[in-house]
């Protein structure tokens, strides 16, 4: 039962938190705690009981796959009335709420229909929980990201000089498509040349000339995961400058994936990358941070930036991105996912590194 295990967590966490209820409007959190995927719901958990509040259109669905949950229909005008009889008939006082999900205006309209029970912020508690995957979903995240190494190799056989950033992105995420994701976990970037110095670049109709980098930063999203890789190519032969920055990525890559270890902060993670390109003199061309968690969402925790305190912990997901941008004449990032480990981490995606001439 996986959803009970995840209610378990959540039923430490309100302790700790000194909380007799937890109300849960995220569709993400929604479906992590209940295994639930329709688009509507709530989720409201207590010290003895676990609901998901859901409307009309669910009623087969819903317990089909929210094992261990009640179902409660709902049907919008009644759902704050719903929800107050079950904390009443729960004893809840101090109710846990996503105060960065609920807006100024649904605040004032629970806030006085529930009375007298408190709303107390608790947004970031489920999402602490989600940073340790455990091995179902590890599994899960493993064949996202084979299923992008797989589009990258694909990649290579039909990226040619001529053809648009857009052609190309197209073809990119229809692979995925064809192969099993459900959608791209993001916009795909794929930008070249000089959009290739745009960390961000989403595909333009710029055509692929020869003598440039491209970089694809892509990632499918698999039965709820995310996958996010990032290669560069060179679409015909590297000058030195190319070929240089190119080796400076790919060694901070390298050593950041080498020396990663649980117990680190994300600070120091995120050093261990940026020392590297820093060393080198690029350390102002290196602007975004070295990773971040990955999961049911593409950016999530814990960070390897230069300000998070987060420990890196067994379980925990997260990619090794480092690049260096030149306004003006391109960039390089490679990114790989990797999970944490007892001792250091293990690779999810596995495309080679190895700067490809096309
Ligand atoms: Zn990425
Ligand atoms: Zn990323």
């Amino acid at each position: 039962m996986m959803a009970n295990k995840r209610v378990s967590r959540v039923r430490e966490a309100l302790l700790e938190r000194n909380l007799d209820g937890l109300f849960i409007a995220s569709p993400i959190n929604r479906r992590y705690l209940t295994g639930f995927t329709g688009s509507a719901g709530y989720v409201l958990i207590t010290a003895e009981k676990a609901y998901l509040l859901t409307d009309f259109r669910y009623m087969t669905q819903a317990p089909q796959q929210a094992a261990g949950f009640e179902i409660v229909e709902e049907h919008r005008q009644d759902t704050l009335d719903i929800i107050k009889g079950l904390l009443e008939a729960a004893n809840v006082k101090r109710l846990g709420f996503e105060n960065e999900l609920m807006s100024y205006s649904m605040y004032g309209k629970y806030e006085a229909s529930l009375k007298p029970v408190e709303l107390i912020p608790a947004s970031g508690l489920v999402e602490e929980i989600r940073m340790f995957k455990d091995d179902e979903e590890l599994a899960v995240m493993k064949e996202a990201a084979d299923l992008a190494d797989r589009t990258f190799m694909h990649m290579l056989e039909v990226i040619k000089p001529g053809m648009s950033e857009l052609e190309g992105a197209l073809e990119l995420e229809f692979f995925m498509r064809r192969n099993g994701a459900s959608a791209a976990s993001f916009d795909t970037i794929f930008a070249s040349g000089e959009r290739s110095a745009l960390p961000h670049g989403t595909a333009s109709s710029k055509l692929l000339g020869s003598g440039e980098l491209l970089t694809m930063d892509f990632g499918a999203l698999y039965k709820g995961y995310c996958s996010d890789i990032t290669r560069t190519v060179m679409v015909g032969t590297p000058n030195d400058k190319q070929r240089e920055i190119y080796n400076i990525v790919l060694e901070a890559q390298l050593h950041t994936i080498e020396q990663l270890r649980p117990g680190m902060t994300g600070r120091e993670a995120d050093a261990l990358a940026r020392d590297v390109i820093t060393r080198y003199g690029y350390g102002e061309q290196f602007g975004h941070s070295t990773g971040h968690g990955l999961g049911m969402e593409v950016h999530e925790a814990p960070n390897l930036s230069k300000v998070s305190d987060t420990v890196l912990q067994p379980g925990m997901v997260v990619t090794v991105e480092p690049g260096i941008y030149i306004p003006g004449f391109g960039g390089v990032r490679i990114e790989d996912d990797v999970v944490v480990t007892e001792t250091g981490v293990r690779r999810l995606t596995e495309s080679t590194k190895d700067l490809i001439i096309l």
